[in-house]
């Protein structure tokens, strides 16, 4: 994978860092976020306004790392929030809709690095829009595995672990958790079940 070294004059970016939940989007994003803050570049980080799991101003990483954000609620919030930072960071992507796609286009082209992370499929397997779209215009792609909860394997694959038909359900790992292909139960709730048990209580 090519990574850019350095802050180009005159040219911006977008890079996309998705995967299933666990990967370490997140931890990505806050890594390549404070290695432009040694580098002296103006900095700022987004995330929706509903992701409350852990705090409202900072994003969190499911191993605590964190970073100070400003949460918007749509996509547009963050033109007329992003000031003159050289380096945009955005999380939980998949919660903004496809109106990000133009805004990190818009905010690229005006020459800043944008770093995109978020969900690349919902608990059903589906691509989650606008992360397809964004992958397709991004200079720079990282697609994160988390380890499979049941064999260790890498896993790219989020499984639900309560029955719920909507699609966003805020949750960690009480609600969710990594699974590989293999063992990913897409329609485990297709019976009665109301709760799958977690890989280590299944024994
Ligand atoms: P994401 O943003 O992709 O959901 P995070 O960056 O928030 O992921 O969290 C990654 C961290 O989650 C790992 O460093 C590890 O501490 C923790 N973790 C919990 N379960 C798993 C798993 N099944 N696979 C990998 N990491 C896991
Ligand atoms: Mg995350």
């Amino acid at each position: 994978m090519s990574t850019p070294r350095a802050y180009p004059v005159g040219t911006g970016w977008i890079e996309v860092v998705c995967g299933c939940m666990f990967s370490g989007k997140t931890e990505e994003l806050i890594r390549r976020l404070n290695r432009a803050r040694y580098a002296t570049q103006r900095v700022v980080v987004f995330k929706p306004s509903v992701d409350v799991r852990y705090a409202a101003e900072d994003i969190v990483s499911h191993s605590d790392a964190r970073l100070p954000c400003f949460p918007v609620t749509d996509a547009s919030d963050i033109l007329r929030r992003v000031g003159d930072a050289q380096v945009v960071g955005i999380d939980e992507a998949q919660f903004f809709g496809m109106e990000l796609v133009e805004v990190a286009n818009r905010l690229a082209d005006e020459g800043r690095r944008v770093i995109v992370a978020g969900l690349d499929q919902d608990y059903r397997g589906v691509p989650f829009e606008p992360i397809p779209q964004l992958l397709a215009v991004a200079e720079y792609v990282t697609k994160a595995m988390a380890v499979c909860m049941v064999c260790g394997a890498p896993a790219n694959r989020s499984q639900r672990l309560v029955h719920r038909e909507r699609r966003v359900l805020l949750g960690s790992s009480d609600t969710y958790e990594a699974r590989c292909r293999l063992h990913w139960q897409p329609d485990a709730f297709d019976s009665e079940q109301q709760r799958l048990p977690l890989a280590d209580e299944s024994g």
